[in-house]
């Protein structure tokens, strides 16, 4: 079976299928009331209404990214997720840089990828993926805010229609162009990679901004087979290829505990984001905006925009695993470190 099919033979429940009708009139009303909810003084209400309450299962390891674009239209992952009050620990978030507090007991993250385990890339509909071979521990993370060690299951990125936005996470609210997600999932604790994406501690998800500056060198042998995967459905065999090349020379990273930023949108993931940006020029993500949301013979439909909202923080702590001029909200006297200067 293709990955494109076990995509699209996920367990969708009969009631979903069957009930397109009742589907649209809930839409219309959920559009009236988003209407409502998103007039000032609702927004609080109307950011606990976003977060889901039944979880749609699929057997793909993004979980597919797509909220809603610009112009408000809901992708199609997305409208199978109802819009009710939910969890509380959700992704993406705002990162507040003095709010963040330093953890000095947090190691420093081990990076070790095997470039053979690279196997394709592939357009599910949302994003590219690029998948990897995971039946053993040889591309792992381990150390960082991580008790065991996690397996690389696949990377992806979200990116905007247009650079002023794009990333899912922002620190102080800035938006970047686009942020890299790598998934690794929990192989001491579970079985496989879908077990693990639904609970506690299965997986961890290394967050890379994207920011517009000098030519990537090493993403260009990505971005030269985008055209080969165009439309949705369309998977290409991509040889050797190690993702540490996209990673920022500066160890420092934010964690916080988080979801998953696709339906089933599962409490389960364990979020580093890493606090320097990598550089890629303007041309490169034009190339991620050329890839379709759509199928060969459908009309077409760019791929941008393929990112979650903000979520609220909630009772939730950001450690920093560097020192900075915040602890605990207090601002402590400046120091001569370069860390101190937001990305
Ligand atoms: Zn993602």
């Amino acid at each position: 079976m293709s990955v494109g099919e076990r995509l699209y033979s996920s367990k969708v429940p009969a009631s979903y299928l069957g009930a397109d009708q009742d589907f649209k009139l809930k839409m219309v009303m959920m559009s009236c009331l988003r209407v409502i909810l998103q007039a000032s003084p609702c927004k609080a209400l109307w950011r606990r209404f976003q977060i889901p309450r039944s979880m749609l299962a699929r057997p793909c390891s993004l979980y597919t990214c797509t909220y809603k674009t610009r112009n408000g239209a809901l992708q199609p992952l997305w409208e199978s997720v109802d819009l009710v009050p939910g969890g509380d620990r959700q992704s993406p978030i705002n990162i507040r840089w003095r709010d963040s507090v330093y953890d000095p007991g947090l190691k420093p993250l081990t990076i070790s990828y095997d470039p053979t385990t690279c196997l394709h890339v592939w357009n599910n509909g949302y994003s590219f993926l690029v998948e990897f071979e995971d039946s053993a521990d040889k591309s792992v993370i381990k150390g960082g805010p991580l008790e065991h060690s996690y397996r690389l299951k696949q990377f992806h990125f979200h990116w905007g229609a247009v650079d002023a936005w794009g990333s899912e996470h922002t620190v102080d609210s800035k938006c970047y162009p686009a942020e890299l997600h790598l998934v690794h999932w929990n192989a001491v604790k579970f079985e496989n990679f879908e077990d693990a994406a639904l609970e506690e501690n299965g997986l961890a998800v290394i967050g890379v901004f994207l920011k517009l500056g000098k030519y990537h060198k090493e993403l260009q042998k990505l971005v030269d087979i985008l055209p080969s995967v165009k439309h949705k459905d369309m998977l290409v065999e991509f040889g050797s290829f190690n993702p540490s090349c996209l990673m920022p020379t500066c160890p420092d990273y934010w964690t916080y505990s988080g979801s998953l930023t696709t339906p089933p949108l599962s409490e389960s993931v364990t979020w580093i984001i890493k606090k320097q940006p990598i550089e890629v020029d303007h041309d490169q993500l034009e190339q991620f905006r050329t890839l379709l949301f759509t199928s060969e013979g459908e009309k077409e439909k760019r791929m941008v925009d393929n990112f979650r909202p903000l979520q609220p923080l909630l009772n939730r702590t950001v450690r920093s695993s560097f020192p900075h001029d915040y602890v605990l909200n207090i601002q402590a006297k400046p120091k001569s470190s370069t860390s101190q200067v937001p990305p």
